[in-house]
């Protein structure tokens, strides 16, 4: 796909609107449209990459960094120790968006008391 007709590249240019969480020059975090848990958030690099399938040595930083930010919005949101973080891989893996994201989840509506 192309970056042009990517949602998630049309959010970064706020071309489509999104509730952002946290922005910088290399991520921008965004509440998902649709979430699966209180705390739905959706981790995005700047740049255009497919997703973790076409990840190359030298964007080790860049996925390293992924999540930590992930850990300091954990923080910030007072989450620590009780959340997930899921990369969908592929249309196979549950992959819909082809504009890599790591999903960090938390907040499960508790079973019984
Ligand atoms: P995937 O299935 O690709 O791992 O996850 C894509 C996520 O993006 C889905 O959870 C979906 O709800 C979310 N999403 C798709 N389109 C939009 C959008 O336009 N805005 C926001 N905020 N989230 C979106
Ligand atoms: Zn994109």
């Amino acid at each position: 796909m192309a970056a042009l007709d990517c949602i998630f590249c049309q959010i970064i240019r706020d071309k489509i609107p999104s509730e952002i969480v946290f922005r910088d020059k290399k991520f921008i975090v965004f509440k998902d449209i649709h979430p699966k848990a209180e705390i739905h958030f959706l981790i995005v690099p700047v740049r255009h990459i497919e997703s973790v399938d076409v990840l190359k040595k030298t964007d080790k930083a860049l996925a390293g960094e992924m999540i930590l930010l992930a850990q300091a919005l954990a923080k910030k949101f007072k989450i620590q120790g009780r959340y997930k973080l899921v990369f969908n891989v592929g249309r196979g893996g549950g992959q819909l968006v082809e504009h890599i994201h790591l999903h960090l989840l938390s907040g499960w509506p508790r079973v019984g008391k």
